[in-house]
């Protein structure tokens, strides 16, 4: 079943366009069906479950943390993260830069911006994340993150029905990815737009998202424990 699902959305995804398979509250047999089937890229959202994962499955697998991340969790995830997508607060990212600095680790990032309604989601405004980016680029005399890498935007759609609210919501993080992108040229690995989710990830890649992060449509529902 896992593996039908994967040959189904391989067969829709345009070539370029990352999956992160979100096994988030799945067993590691889960994750062995599809790694089986030839997927290399999983998602987790919880430190505790992501380092156990990370640690008992193959080491080929790319890790992508894409929860909340409290700063005392840090060790959990940072060194087993090929890429944290989620990095929603400042507090969060100078944690992350310290933790860098003393383990003499750069860890790769997405930051989030918040996009949608919902009041409780997580997630920079734009003048945040612009701010954060004039003090890592050369628009700064120095600078203030040299143990992260930024990679590009992270962004979740309004959790609706109504297509275009969706699509009005990826169109508005692409456009503010392609504004970052001419303000700071010199920040070349900012490349990455993670958007879409299994009810809306074929909306995302007509929007130029470039990581999608689909778990249900691979792995089914989730039994919340
Ligand atoms: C759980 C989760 C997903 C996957 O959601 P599905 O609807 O099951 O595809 C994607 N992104 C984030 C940040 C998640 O927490």
């Amino acid at each position: 079943m896992v593996e039908d699902n994967l040959r189904k959305i391989y067969g829709e995804l345009p070539p370029g366009v990352k999956l992160v398979a979100v096994s988030k509250f799945h067993p590691s047999s889960m994750i062995l069906s599809a790694y089986q089937a030839g997927q290399r890229c999983f998602g987790e959202n919880r430190p505790q479950e992501f380092a156990a994962k990370a640690i008992e499955l193959p080491d080929d697998i790319e890790w992508h943390f894409i929860g909340h991340l409290q700063t005392n969790k840090l060790k959990l995830v940072l060194p087993y993260a090929s890429l944290v997508e989620s990095v929603d607060s400042l507090h969060l990212l100078e944690a992350i830069e310290k933790w860098g600095s003393l383990n003499d680790r750069v860890t790769s990032i997405l930051l989030e911006l918040h996009l949608g309604a919902e009041e409780t989601k997580g997630g920079f405004t734009e003048d945040e994340i612009t701010a954060i980016l004039e003090r890592a680029s050369g628009t700064s005399a120095a600078n203030s993150y040299p143990h992260i890498r930024f990679c590009g935007l992270m962004g979740m759609a309004t959790n609706t029905v109504d297509e275009a609210r969706v699509e009005a919501d990826f169109m508005r993080i692409r456009e503010f990815k392609e504004r970052l992108d001419g303000t700071f040229p010199e920040l070349k690995d900012f490349r990455e737009l993670s958007i879409g989710m299994s009810n809306d990830w074929k909306i995302a890649v007509r929007h130029g998202a470039t990581i999608v992060r689909i778990g249900t449509a691979i792995f089914g529902p989730r039994e919340y424990r």
